[in-house]
């Protein structure tokens, strides 16, 4: 039975791809069978793992269109699969505005999926419309990234009534992590957001801390993973420790 687990913030640019990306592609590293779903118009960690302007893509599969099997493709490892995001999904959500059941139209594809995967891994678009409200209520867990910034929990209350909404549709929903990203330790601001997060969140917000690095936004500029990139960065390094972090907590 696949971990449903859905990496979501409405704030862009808090390191939701990068996230996504880096851990699905070690996820497969350790052999579980994989699927990366971009629901996302920007398509980031589709063109960030090399496949641009893909179609048919998560487009056809929510518009009911063509059947997610006939959609999933594999990428460059082969325990990770991907239903990667196009541009045209940009018109989906007012397509889907009218149709039955439309938050839970990804779930309902999901349905004959759960058993060929171990982890399905949704990257949700910077925003809390319809498709952002398809993930959560396909997942199981929410993962929320938090960029060690100004303004970091600005929003998280939004997200969390979102979430408690979702419920009504998709009642296991919980927060399976958080995780703080583009770290930089020579700033008193960062430790502030750490502390921040960790009185908020407690024990869900995950130990490891994603440093700020370069190499970490090099990467996808190639179309490749962070370990493909410079396996020796420190962002490398913090992805690994933070998907050993994610295996214990969900394989406990
Ligand atoms: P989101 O998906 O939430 O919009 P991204 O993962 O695309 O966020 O990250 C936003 C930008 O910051 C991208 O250009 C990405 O390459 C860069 N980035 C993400 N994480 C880091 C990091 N830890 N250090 C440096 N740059 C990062
Ligand atoms: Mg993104």
């Amino acid at each position: 039975m696949a971990k449903i687990i859905s990496i979501a913030n409405q704030k862009g640019g808090v390191g939701k791809t990068t996230t996504t990306i880096n851990l699905s592609s070690l996820l497969a590293a350790a052999e579980k069978r994989t699927l990366l779903i971009d629901i996302d118009p920007q398509a980031n960690s589709s063109s960030g793992l090399s496949v641009t302007n893909h179609t048919p893509s998560v487009y056809e599969v929510l518009v009911g269109t063509k059947n997610i099997k006939d959609v999933i493709i594999n990428s460059f490892m082969p325990f990770l699969d991907m239903l990667p995001s196009n541009i045209n999904l940009v018109g989906a959500e007012i397509e889907m505005v009218n149709m039955i059941s439309r938050e839970t139209l990804l779930k309902k594809a999901l349905e004959n999926m759960t058993e060929k995967f171990d982890y399905i891994l949704i990257d949700c678009p910077p925003s809390l419309g319809l498709l952002t409200l398809n993930a959560l209520s396909a997942a199981q867990k929410l993962i929320i990234p938090i960029q060690c910034e100004y303004f970091a929990l600005e929003g998280l209350g939004q997200l969390i009534e979102t979430t408690k909404l979702i419920r009504g549709i998709n009642p296991s929903l919980t927060i399976g992590g958080v995780i703080l990203t583009m770290y930089d330790s020579r700033t008193k601001l960062s430790e502030n957001v750490v502390k921040d997060v960790k009185d908020f969140f407690g024990d869900i917000a995950f130990n490891t801390i994603v440093p700020r690095n370069v190499r970490l936004s090099e990467a996808p500029s190639y179309g490749k993973t962070i370990f493909q990139y410079d396996k020796n960065s420190t962002g490398a390094f913090a992805y690994r420790r933070l998907a050993s972090e994610f295996i214990d907590r969900f394989e406990k």
